[in-house]
C-alpha cells in the first residue's frame, strides 16, 4: 500500500480465502445490488484520547459487538455512497469522492460524531478499491463497485452522550442496475400521512435514521403498487421535498430544468448538484426552488412539466412515469428526451466515455 498518501497509516492484512475465480465470474455476471461484498474491508478506530487510529483493510469479516453498543440503541450512525467504475482501458476511477468526504464530514457534526479529512476518506476508499480490484466489473450493462462507507457509536454505553469510541469502515459491493427492470420509468406514491425530516431535523445528514422513518412510507408505497415514495416537507405539507433515497428534477415545456432548494431537510445529493452543472454545459437554464405539489400535479396535466427524473448513486438518473396519490394519479409512463440526455451525459463522464470537462473523475488504479 502507499500509506505515505495519508496521514493516517493504513495495515493490510489480506484474505487466504478469496472467493474463487469461477464464483467471482458467476457474481459479477450477475450482480443485483448490495447481494455480494467482496473479499476485504475496511476498518478505523475513534477515541477521543487516541483520534483516528487502527486504520487497516483485513478480510471481509462480521463484526463483534457487545449489546449495549451505543449505535443499537440511539442510532448514532451515517453513511455514504459512491462507485468505483472500470474504463474502457482497464483503468479504475471514483466520481467526485472529496464530495463524499465533506458530505460525511456534514452527517459528522450534525450525529456529534468524529470527522474524518477529506484525504483519509479518499484513502480508505482507494485502499479497499486497489486490495479488492478484481471485484470492479467491466463496465458493460452499467456495472460498477458500489462502495459504503460508514460510521457508527462502538462504545458499549447505555447513557445518552456522543460515543466515546467511534468505528469506521467501507464495505463494497458489485453492482449492476439499481432497479431489476433496468431504466424504466418509475411509479410514485405521495406520502400524505409520513415526512422524512422537519426544520432543525436529521434531513441533510446521511444518517440510517432518516431510512428507517421512511420504510413505513416505502411500504405504503408497495401497497399501492408504486415503485417509489414522495415526502412533502413537514411544515405544511405542500412543498416536494424528494423520495426515500433520491432527489427529484422537473423538466419545463421551455426546457428550464427545476429542482427543489435544500434548506437542510432535503440530502444533498452528489448527482443532484452534478446534474445543476451538466445542465448548463447542456443549455438548459437550471433553478433550484421550491415546488409545491399542486405545481406538480397541475404542470403535468396542463404539460407545463413535461418530464420528472430523480436522481441518486445507485440509480443514476431514473425516469418518474407517474405520480398517484389517495385519489387521483398523473403521468403517461413515458421516459422524455432530457432525462434521457442529462443520463447519458453524466455515465459517459463516470464511465470515460466522454471528456471529463469538470475534472470529477479520481482515478484509483
Ligand atoms: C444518498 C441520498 C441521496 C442521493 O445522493 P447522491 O450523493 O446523489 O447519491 C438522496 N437522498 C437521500 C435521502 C440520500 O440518502
Amino acid at each position: 500500500m502507499h500509506p505515505m498518501d495519508s496521514p493516517l497509516q493504513i495495515e493490510v492484512t489480506t484474505t487466504d480465502r478469496p472467493v474463487s475465480h469461477d464464483r467471482l465470474a458467476a457474481i459479477l455476471e450477475s450482480p443485483g445490488f448490495g447481494q455480494h461484498f467482496t473479499d476485504h474491508m475496511f476498518l478505523a478506530e475513534w477515541t477521543p484520547e487516541r483520534g483516528w487510529h487502527d486504520a487497516r483493510v483485513t478480510p471481509y469479516a462480521p463484526l463483534s459487538l457487545d449489546p449495549a453498543t451505543a449505535v443499537l440503541h440511539y442510532a448514532q450512525e451515517i453513511f455514504e455512497g459512491l462507485k468505483a467504475y472500470r474504463h474502457e482501458d482497464g483503468s479504475v476511477w471514483t466520481f467526485r469522492p472529496e464530495e463524499n468526504a465533506a458530505r460525511m464530514t456534514r452527517s459528522s457534526r450534525r450525529l456529534a460524531l468524529p470527522v474524518l479529512p477529506v484525504e483519509d476518506f479518499v484513502a480508505s476508499v482507494d485502499a479497499l478499491v486497489r486490495v479488492d480490484e478484481r471485484w470492479v466489473p467491466e463496465q458493460a450493462g452499467e456495472k460498477s463497485l458500489y462502495l459504503r462507507p460508514f460510521m457508527f457509536g462502538s462504545e458499549a454505553f447505555l447513557g445518552v452522550r456522543p460515543a466515546r469510541h467511534v468505528t469506521y469502515l467501507v464495505i463494497a459491493s458489485p453492482a449492476g442496475a439499481y432497479f431489476a427492470n433496468g431504466v424504466q420509468p418509475v411509479s410514485i406514491w405521495l406520502s400524505e400521512e409520513y415526512t422524512r425530516a422537519g426544520r432543525g431535523g436529521m434531513g441533510a445528514a446521511k444518517t440510517g435514521g432518516n431510512y428507517a422513518s421512511s420504510l413505513v412510507a416505502q411500504q405504503e408505497a408497495t401497497e399501492q403498487g408504486c415503485d417509489q415514495v414522495v415526502f412533502l416537507d413537514s411544515a405544511e405539507g405542500r412543498y416536494v421535498e424528494e423520495l426515500g433515497g433520491m432527489n427529484l428534477y422537473f423538466v419545463q415545456d421551455d426546457g428550464t430544468v427545476v429542482t427543489p432548494e435544500t434548506s437542510g431537510t432535503i440530502l444533498e445529493g452528489i448527482t443532484r448538484s452534478s446534474i445543476i452543472e451538466l445542465c448548463g454545459k447542456l443549455g438548459h437554464a437550471v433553478e433550484e426552488r421550491p415546488v409545491s405539489i399542486d405545481e406538480w400535479r397541475q404542470g403535468v396535466g396542463s404539460g407545463r412539466i413535461t418530464e420528472v427524473f430523480a436522481c441518486g448513486t445507485a440509480a443514476v438518473v431514473t425516469p418518474v412515469g407517474r405520480l398517484r396519490w389517495g385519489g387521483g394519479e398523473v403521468g403517461d409512463d413515458t421516459t422524455g428526451p432530457v432525462t434521457g440526455e442529462v443520463r447519458t451525459a453524466l455515465v459517459d463522464l463516470q464511465y470515460g466515455r466522454a471528456e471529463d470537462t469538470f475534472g470529477w473523475m479520481h482515478r484509483v488504479l
